[in-house]
C-alpha cells in the first residue's frame, strides 16, 4: 500500500487538477456545435409561407400538415395556400404546442424538420414498412408509376404521424400497406384497392381498432372501414382517398 494515502494531496497537484478542469470546460463549450436552426437533410424552406402564397414549397407544407384538415375533411395538396390550408396549420401547430399563427415560418420549420427523416418520411414510419403487403417489391407492379406510388405512401404515412401523435405518440404498427397488382390479388383485396396505389395502410396493436377508426376520422382519411365490416375484425383499414367511405359497424361507425 502506498504511503501517500491519507495524506494531503501536494499543492502543486490540486493546482494543476483544477487548471485541467478548467480547459475541459472551455473546450466543451467551445467545440460542442449547437444542431443547425435552418437546413436540412429532406427539404428546407426559403421564404415564410402565409394566406394568398402559391408555389411548390406550399405543396411541400401542405403534404406535411394534411393530417390535421378537421374532422371528416381533406386537405387539397394544390400549391395554394388558402383558407383550408391556414386552418390545417393552425391545428398542426397547437399539436405540438407552437403559437397557433397560421403562418408558416421559422419556429413552424424548425418543428416539420425535427418530424422528418433525410427521405421526407416521418420519422416514426418508413417506406419500406409502408411497403410489406407482400413482403415488399420496391413500390413496382402497380398501377402507378413506383415514383407516383411512393409519392401516395410519403402523404399516407404524414397523415398517419398526425394520427399517431394525437394517439399519445404509441406506436401505430402496418400490417399492409403498398400491394402489387398480384400481391393484391394474392390476399383477395378488391381489385380496385386503394393499397394498389400506395394510399392504404392497415393498422393492429398498441390502441383498440375501435379507437384507431374513430381518431382516423380527425386525420384526414376518407377510407375507414373496420370492425363489423366485411373482412375487417382483425385489423383497422385506413386510406388517404378525398371522399368519405367509412364502415366500422362494431364501432359505430
Ligand atoms: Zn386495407
Amino acid at each position: 500500500m502506498s504511503h501517500l494515502i491519507g495524506r494531503p494531496l501536494p499543492r502543486l497537484a490540486a493546482i494543476f487538477l483544477l487548471f485541467a478542469a478548467m480547459l475541459a470546460a472551455t473546450l466543451t463549450t467551445q467545440f460542442v456545435t449547437a444542431p443547425k436552426a435552418h437546413a436540412d437533410g429532406c427539404y428546407t424552406w426559403s421564404r415564410t409561407l402565409s394566406e394568398g402564397a402559391v408555389g411548390a414549397d406550399v405543396e411541400q407544407l401542405q403534404i406535411r400538415i394534411a393530417g390535421y384538415p378537421g374532422y371528416g375533411k381533406h386537405l387539397a395538396i394544390d400549391r395554394d395556400f388558402g383558407p383550408a390550408t391556414k386552418a390545417a396549420l393552425v391545428l398542426f401547430q397547437k399539436a405540438y404546442g407552437l403559437p397557433a399563427t397560421g403562418i408558416a415560418d421559422g419556429t413552424t420549420y424548425n418543428k416539420i424538420y425535427a418530424l422528418q427523416d433525410d427521405d421526407c418520411t416521418p420519422i416514426h414510419f418508413t417506406y419500406a414498412e409502408l411497403d410489406d403487403g407482400c413482403g415488399g417489391s420496391g413500390y413496382d407492379g402497380g398501377p402507378l408509376s413506383a415514383a407516383d406510388t411512393k409519392l401516395n405512401a410519403l402523404k399516407t404515412m404524414w397523415q398517419l404521424e398526425a394520427m399517431r401523435h394525437a394517439m399519445g405518440d404509441q406506436p401505430l404498427n402496418i400490417s399492409s400497406g403498398f400491394r402489387s397488382i398480384p400481391c393484391n390479388r394474392s390476399v383477395g383485396g378488391a381489385s380496385d384497392s386503394q393499397h394498389l396505389y400506395g394510399r392504404a395502410a392497415d393498422l393492429v396493436g398498441s390502441h383498440s381498432l375501435c379507437a384507431l377508426v374513430k381518431q382516423a376520422r380527425y386525420h384526414g382519411f376518407g377510407g375507414i372501414l373496420g370492425p363489423g365490416f366485411s373482412g375487417h375484425n382483425d385489423h383497422a383499414h385506413l386510406d388517404i382517398r378525398t371522399s368519405n367511405y367509412w364502415s366500422a359497424p362494431s364501432c359505430g361507425i
